[in-house]
């Protein structure tokens, strides 16, 4: 059966079995549609008003998936969104009818503690960074609110208990300690 999918200029395509099964054979997580089982719990966001229905969530477990993801969407010239702790207010991690790419299995974190450094995947909350950073005797500068994905926050500039001392958590900025 064929799928109807929004494209970015607002009109739709329609994806055959075939175009679907080419994009799941070269993805390793879970490509869901409407008639998945986890479908319903995928589209779900902190914001509960938020109601949108993508037409498909892709579950990334790693990079090449992301990249697989993202080489999908422009092929088809889908419309797209990128889920990272699902906190936005408006819900802009979730499009409607389009490919949302979810992120939010990806929760590495990697502490260095000689150089104070840490590297986390984009799916973490900042519960997951606090866990591994404290081990160490370390904080980075993030927010007030353990729930919250790292990704949204440091893209459009989180505050929290260490921003008056060490300023904003930035996509760029070094994380202070
Ligand atoms: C209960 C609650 C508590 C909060 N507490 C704080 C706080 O203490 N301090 C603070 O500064 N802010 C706080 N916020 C605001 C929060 O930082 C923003 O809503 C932020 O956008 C959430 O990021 P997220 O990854 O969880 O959200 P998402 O909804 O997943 O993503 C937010 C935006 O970032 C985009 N995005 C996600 N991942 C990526 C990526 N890998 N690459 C590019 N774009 C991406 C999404 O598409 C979306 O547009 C809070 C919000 C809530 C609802």
């Amino acid at each position: 059966m064929t799928i109807e999918l929004t494209r970015m200029d607002g009109g739709t395509v329609g994806l055959t079995p075939e175009d679907l099964q080419s994009f799941k054979a070269a993805f390793r997580g879970q490509v869901l549609t409407a008639d998945d089982a986890e479908y319903e719990e995928s589209r779900k966001i902190w914001n509960a008003m938020i109601d949108r229905r993508p037409g498909l969530v892709a579950r990334c477990t790693g990079t090449v998936d992301v990249v697989q993801a993202v080489r999908f969407a422009r092929q088809h010239g889908l419309l797209s969104s990128v889920r990272g702790g699902g906190h936005n207010i408006a819900g802009l991690a979730v499009c409607e009818g389009g490919l949302m790419i979810d992120m939010s299995l990806l929760r590495g974190v990697w502490v260095d503690p000689v150089r104070r450094t840490a590297r986390a995947q984009a799916g973490c909350t900042l519960a997951d960074v606090d866990r591994e950073t404290q081990l160490h005797g370390l904080a980075a500068v993030l927010g007030f609110v353990s729930a919250t994905g790292i990704a949204g926050l440091t893209v459009g500039g989180g505050f929290g208990y260490l921003t008056r001392r060490h300023g904003p958590a930035t996509t760029w900025s070094r994380w202070k300690w």
